[in-house]
């Protein structure tokens, strides 16, 4: 089979939710993402920034679910990813922003350690490489997040962002 342009990002997508890698996406991949955040960042389970990262985890994988798991398994298949996933953020691009919104803008909380709604550049490549981005990959993402420059990442950068990388259009 001839792969694609438009199947290799899928797959790259996919991968990226599969955080575990064991072929399907599920609410063990949010919690452990939201785990390995507070483990970076020594941030306690159990404090307000720690429940809130795990309630935002739960939401998107909730918004995940609802969106692809067809057969309510509680896994979500690349094959559900592609025919629930892809198909209904191609409907409604504003879907992704929507499931991710919480969980995003609690892990830029435990990022942010001064609480001034920015993160440096290089504490964004923190993130995203515990979310098992590559390192110089996650180091450019982080730059590329950073529109004007000024070395730090706010949600308004971030959302939009990643919203738009979810969103993939043939
Ligand atoms: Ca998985
Ligand atoms: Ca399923």
């Amino acid at each position: 089979m001839v792969s694609t342009e438009y199947e290799r990002r899928i797959a790259a997508r996919f991968a990226t939710l599969d955080q575990d890698g064991n072929g399907y996406i599920d609410r063990e991949d949010f919690s452990a993402a939201a785990k390995a955040l507070l483990a970076e960042f020594a941030v306690p389970a159990r404090s307000a920034k720690g429940q809130g990262l795990y309630a935002g985890a739960e939401a998107f994988w909730q918004g995940m679910a609802g969106m692809a798991d067809r057969d309510g398994d509680q896994r979500v298949t690349r094959e559900e990813f592609i025919s629930g996933a892809v198909k209904r953020l191609r409907d409604n691009p504003d879907r992704f922003a929507e499931i991710a919104r919480p969980f995003l803008h609690a892990a830029l909380a435990v990022a942010d350690e001064d609480a001034d709604g920015r993160v440096t550049v290089e504490d964004t490549a923190r993130v995203l490489r515990v979310l098992h981005v590559p390192q110089g990959a996650a180091r450019a993402a982080a730059e590329a997040l950073d529109g004007d420059g000024d070395g730090t990442v706010t949600e308004a950068d971030l959302i939009p962002a990643i919203a738009g990388y979810f969103t993939i259009t043939e």
